[in-house]
């Protein structure tokens, strides 16, 4: 049976991700994968027309190098239609099949990180030199000499820890890769403050934690062991993709937050660390208000922005004075 090129008999949505897995779970599947994707045989640009190139039966064959046909049909129609797309010219990856062979590119290794040069980026706490390391795919800046900026919430020093993939780490130093890794948190935390996951494209859930002992006089605080009183976890239950960021950091996803600092020289997007910590710890005051549980962010101090969350971390007032 010929599907016609865009649209699907079996349709795309009825794949568990146990049942992905299972699919995938086969050599020759993941090379054929492997053969159309070397080949380029994807929409050239992501789907702007329908114009792709394909490969033939045959041809996906040789490359992949199984000679019995009845053996290599059965596994290439069990990646039809959710990760290769079949038309009537040939075969071709399809989004799902790129997006798969995208995730191997960006987590494969192999890549020669060198990231031990001194850094010209220093603490912003302490001012003590930082050091850079990658490891488990996660990179992570530790100050050499204080704690850090999170206190209890994270291993001692951590000023910023986030998973990164290994191919962007190649051709950037150290500082690059620290601008680089921000720039994405950044990224990420605009997406998921609008419930959308950077990941998946699932519905996020916000959900607001508070220090209901909060006292930082005298260094940190004893009952949480961290300088900031309110904490918003971000999740997304189908692919667990989570974050878990002070308030004064979630806050600045926002788009009234992006253009009150904006207009004020500070571009949210592309910070450095130390404006990120300066503009914390100077410019931005965060309390906590009970029944209903409510938090509040202020920025600024002359002319300034203030934003109040509900327990899901949803923006109930936004006001300018
Ligand atoms: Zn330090
Ligand atoms: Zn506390
Ligand atoms: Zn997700």
């Amino acid at each position: 049976m010929e599907e016609s090129r865009r649209t699907s008999k079996t349709g795309l949505n009825g794949m568990s991700p146990e049942e992905a897995f299972a699919v995938l779970g086969d050599q020759t599947r993941l090379n054929i994968v492997r053969v159309l994707w070397t080949a380029g045989v994807v929409h050239e640009y992501d789907d702007l027309d329908d114009s792709a190139s394909t490969m033939s039966f045959s041809e996906l064959r040789r490359r992949v190098d199984v000679r019995d046909n009845g053996r290599f049909n059965y596994h290439l129609s069990k990646l039809v239609p959710h990760f290769v797309w079949k038309t009537e010219e040939g075969y071709r990856l399809s989004g799902a099949g790129k997006k798969l062979a995208r995730t191997v590119v960006a987590v494969a290794g192999g890549h020669d990180v060198d990231l031990s040069g001194e850094m010209d980026t220093e603490c912003p706490v302490c001012g003590a030199e930082i050091s850079a390391t990658y490891e488990d795919q996660w990179l992570r800046f530790t100050c050499t000499e204080c704690g850090g900026l999170f206190g209890d919430a994270a291993p001692s020093g951590a000023l910023l820890n986030a998973p990164f993939p290994a191919p962007g780490l190649v051709g950037r130093t150290p500082d690059g890769a620290l601008r680089t890794e921000l720039y994405r948190c950044m990224l990420d935390m605009t997406s998921m403050m609008q419930g959308v996951c950077p990941e998946c494209a699932s519905v996020v859930e916000g959900t607001l934690s508070v220090c209901d002992d909060h006292d930082t006089h005298g260094g940190r605080c004893r009952a949480c062991g961290t300088p900031f009183v309110a904490w918003g976890e971000l999740r997304c239950d189908s692919c667990r993709y989570a974050k878990r960021l002070p308030v004064e950091l979630c806050v600045m996803g926002l788009a009234p937050v992006i253009g009150f600092l904006y207009a004020r020289d500070v571009n949210v997007l592309t910070p450095s660390l130390d404006e990120l910590v300066e503009l914390i710890q100077t410019q931005m005051r965060t309390t906590v208000a009970e029944n209903p549980l409510r938090v509040v962010t202020v920025i600024g101090a002359t002319d300034r922005l203030s934003l109040t969350l509900d327990e899901h971390l949803t923006v109930v007032d936004c006001s300018e004075s």
